[in-house]
């Protein structure tokens, strides 16, 4: 899907008020997608943001210390979900995208004391070439026969939802669930994988069973169709940045919006609707507006609408959070011995270490640290160790130099640290999620000028986040007959 901005010509003025809580990702893009339709149908609208922070972006959150840019929140997106990209390019950002370094393309699972490289040819978590798994030291030879069997096991015959782990487990067997799909869900999602749904987390997987019978034979057909759509170079990697840090996004956006009062360090407490809503400021500011985009996590929104309408918060609360935090260490080169060869690792939760994985964020991306340094970003909490997050910094830092040193022998003293606690930032996207978000949008479609978007719902990235605030902004003006 490619949302065209292109303009029409035909001045109209809209009088209503639309009102967007959450300066995050999802707000910004549901704003700047807003302007940019009306203006292409010729028409003006008066959008309000409100950001309780006095900062937009949301999780995205760059630190610039001397050379290094530290990324707090993520650090990059899927290219294979093309809006995030799009819409830099829309927004004469082209420039500033950012490969990552192929020729560090690599990653590490720690298992059994120490890291193994995963297998070339592992696609998310499906094996797709058949020597670098028979090489591999990270699997047994049981385990790369029952992958092998993946090819002739028949597909489930009853439908509805399944956890990650159930799905992996019965498709390619233990191993693959253990070594490689839990760290992976675990590192990038903070999930537990024996909770996690299949169907919303990767439909692709149970469309790909669905289509082929097979998880192998559908990446290989997927990975047949891109080598014959591209001739040369890909122009993307599979991860994808921004030369700057990825907060120039967001500040870009504030830039190009036009129509839009981004109002920061207030936080709205509470929404009420007489004929049009009130929203309440937590200074006790009241604010008009006739639409509400909510781009806000789905807790704090059920935490706004609880005076309106009770039972859609209840609805709201049962979308689980996590929280995380990442820990990003400098260090001199020469004071490191480990070459990292790599992205970075993972580690399986039957390891029973505190460190879910890390980015070797130098070699992942140019442009981090000076030439003499190295930057390394950590993370630990979620699902698996939530209660690591509130350590205070003293300790957490000397926890996680521990894991580092076990890990990667490093004992080295590092140079900069940066903490980032990232409290209920993960949404959970736990068995039966599709069916609760749907639930939800049938009782919010009673209000047919309010409307909820961001992580919490129909995908938890960056670019997803961006796809759904410009269905959101479709919606709205639809409703406004915009
Ligand atoms: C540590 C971490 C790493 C991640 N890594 C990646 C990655 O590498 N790639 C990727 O694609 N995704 C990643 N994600 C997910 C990605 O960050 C999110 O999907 C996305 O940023 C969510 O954007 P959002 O606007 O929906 O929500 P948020 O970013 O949470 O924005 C919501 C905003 O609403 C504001 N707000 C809340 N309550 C109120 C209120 N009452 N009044 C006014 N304002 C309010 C908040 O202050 C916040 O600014 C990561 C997330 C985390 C936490």
């Amino acid at each position: 899907m490619v949302f065209d901005y292109s303009v029409e010509n035909n001045n109209n003025m809209s009088n209503k008020k639309i009102a967007v809580i959450g300066g995050g990702i999802s707000g910004l893009a549901a704003a700047y997608s807003l302007e940019e339709m009306a203006q292409r149908k010729g028409k003006s609208i008066s959008i309000t943001l409100f950001e309780k922070n006095n900062r937009i972006g949301g999780n995205i959150l760059t630190e610039r210390v001397g050379d290094f840019l530290i990324e707090g929140g993520p650090d990059c997106f899927l290219s294979e979900k093309p809006w995030a990209i799009q819409l830099c390019e829309w927004l004469g950002m082209g420039e500033s995208l950012l490969r990552t370094n192929d020729e560090y393309r690599r990653t590490y699972i720690y298992w059994k004391g120490r890291l193994r490289e995963l297998p070339e040819g592992i696609m998310l978590m499906i094996p797709t070439r058949f020597f670098p798994l028979l090489k591999s030291d990270l699997f047994s030879l049981a385990g790369k026969l029952r992958m092998g069997m993946e090819l002739f096991i028949p597909k489930r015959k009853s439908g509805g939802d399944e956890s990650l782990s159930e799905f992996v487990r019965r498709r390619l067997g233990q191993e693959i669930v253990e070594r490689v799909a839990e760290p992976l869900v675990a590192g990038v999602h903070a999930e537990n994988p024996d909770a996690m749904s299949i169907k919303s987390r990767f439909p692709r997987f149970v469309q790909m069973e669905e289509e082929y019978g097979s998880l192998i034979k559908g990446m290989l057909a997927k990975r047949k169709i891109m080598l014959n759509s591209e001739s040369g170079k890909p122009k993307w990697t599979m991860f994808m940045t921004l030369k700057n840090g990825l907060d120039e996004l967001p500040l870009t956006i504030v830039k190009a919006l036009k129509m839009t009062t981004i109002i920061t360090n207030k936080e709205v407490s509470e929404i009420n609707k007489v004929s049009g809503y009130k929203i309440y400021l937590k200074n006790r500011d009241t604010i008009d507006a006739d639409v509400v985009i909510f781009a806000t996590p789905s807790y704090e929104t059920g935490r706004l609408l609880r005076g309106l309408n009770s039972s859609i918060s209840d609805q709201l609360d049962t979308i689980p959070y996590v929280s995380t935090a990442t820990i990003s260490l400098a260090y001199k080169k020469d004071s490191i011995l480990h070459p990292m060869n790599g992205f970075g690792f993972l580690v399986p939760r039957v390891e029973n270490r505190r460190i879910m994985g890390a980015s070797w964020v130098s070699r992942k991306f140019s442009y981090r640290t000076p030439d003499d340094s190295i930057l390394i970003r950590c993370f630990i909490g979620g699902s698996r160790n939530e209660e690591l997050v509130f350590l205070d910094d003293k300790d957490m830092l000397k926890m996680i130099r521990e894991e580092l040193r076990d890990v990667m022998g490093i004992s080295a003293e590092p140079i900069l640290t940066r903490i980032y606690r990232w409290e209920k930032a993960m949404p959970q996207y736990i068995i039966g999620h599709d069916e609760r978000v749907s639930r939800i949008e049938q009782s919010i479609s009673k209000y047919p000028d309010m409307f909820v978007t961001g992580s919490a719902y129909r995908g938890g990235g960056i670019s997803e986040c961006i796809k759904n605030a410009q269905l959101t902004a479709e919606s709205v003006l639809k409703y406004l007959n915009l």
